[in-house]
């Protein structure tokens, strides 16, 4: 994966809920999940919120803005090959020879897959005879030369994906839960609700952490290969780290965002749980 970027869109608002109009919900579509959620808050829980996720959204989106702006600038910037043509290269001096690269639908979809054993590859990316196409088509086989090397953190991470997965989606659920929980006055269960959210959201930034270092390498072993398989020049390479760094960017961004989400959920249940006391 090079680019995971959760976008969320903003739908509609406030219903008041509860009686004392203090609650209020957001509603967003995710474009991640085609999902729409909810999210309720009160008052004083949302200007909790505010501070501690308005930095995060923010570094979010300049990383998104950012990571736009790389890979279009270097999209314009000419290559020698074509992103297919680099993998195959990279991969075969590696001898990987037996791991496919497929085309993949969709903008910055590219992935290695580390079950199939398979690099797919964007259109843009697979055809792009680019600065951005090869860069991110030697990041995916970055991510395969680590599996084949059995590279520890990618092993790591591997087993923390599904484990992150459920995390995530559960702490989404009973977080939600929780709120509706609290609108009623059943503290208990909200507590129990939020605590089973905040191990959610542990589980996720868990993940994200290990996943840095992954990122981190599959973009230097990226450059590496490169270079040494004359793909790009040394005067060309400042190129591709453009577009790589700025992946690596929104990686980042993820992790303290998920830090931060992981800090609210706690001081929610902090509280919540004082209350009910
Ligand atoms: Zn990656």
């Amino acid at each position: 994966m090079l680019i995971v970027y959760q976008e969320a869109f903003f739908v509609g608002f406030i219903l008041a809920v509860g009686g004392n109009f203090r609650s209020f919900g957001f509603l967003f579509f995710e474009k991640k999940t085609q999902r729409v959620s909810l999210m309720i808050y009160n008052t004083s829980s949302l200007m909790m919120y505010m501070i501690l996720m308005g930095p995060a959204i923010l570094l979010g989106m300049l990383a998104h803005f950012w990571v736009q702006s790389a890979y279009n600038k270097m999209s314009q910037v000419p290559a020698g090959t074509s992103g297919h043509d680099a993998a195959r290269r990279i991969l075969d001096a590696n001898g990987l020879y037996d791991i496919p690269i497929e085309p993949s639908p969709g903008v910055m979809s590219d992935h290695y897959d580390p079950t199939a054993k398979v690099v797919r590859l964007s259109q843009d990316v697979y055809y792009g005879h680019s600065m951005s196409a090869v860069g991110i088509a030697a990041h995916e086989v970055g991510h395969a030369i680590q599996d084949a090397r059995g590279y520890a953190p990618l092993v790591v991470r591997n087993i923390a994906v599904p484990v992150a997965n459920f995390g995530g989606s559960l702490a989404s659920i009973v977080v939600s839960l929780g709120a509706f929980l609290m609108i009623g006055g059943m503290f208990k269960f909200a507590s129990w609700a939020l605590l089973l959210g905040v191990i959610g959201f542990a589980a996720v930034v868990v993940f994200q952490l290990v996943n840095l270092p992954v990122e981190f390498n599959a973009s230097s072993r990226a450059k590496d290969q490169l270079l040494v398989h004359g793909i790009v020049s040394n005067s060309e390479l400042p190129y591709v780290s453009t577009v790589l760094t700025a992946a690596a960017m929104t990686y980042v961004a993820g992790t303290f965002s998920s830090i931060m989400s992981l800090v609210y959920y706690a001081m929610q249940y902090a509280m919540v749980s004082d209350r009910e006391n």
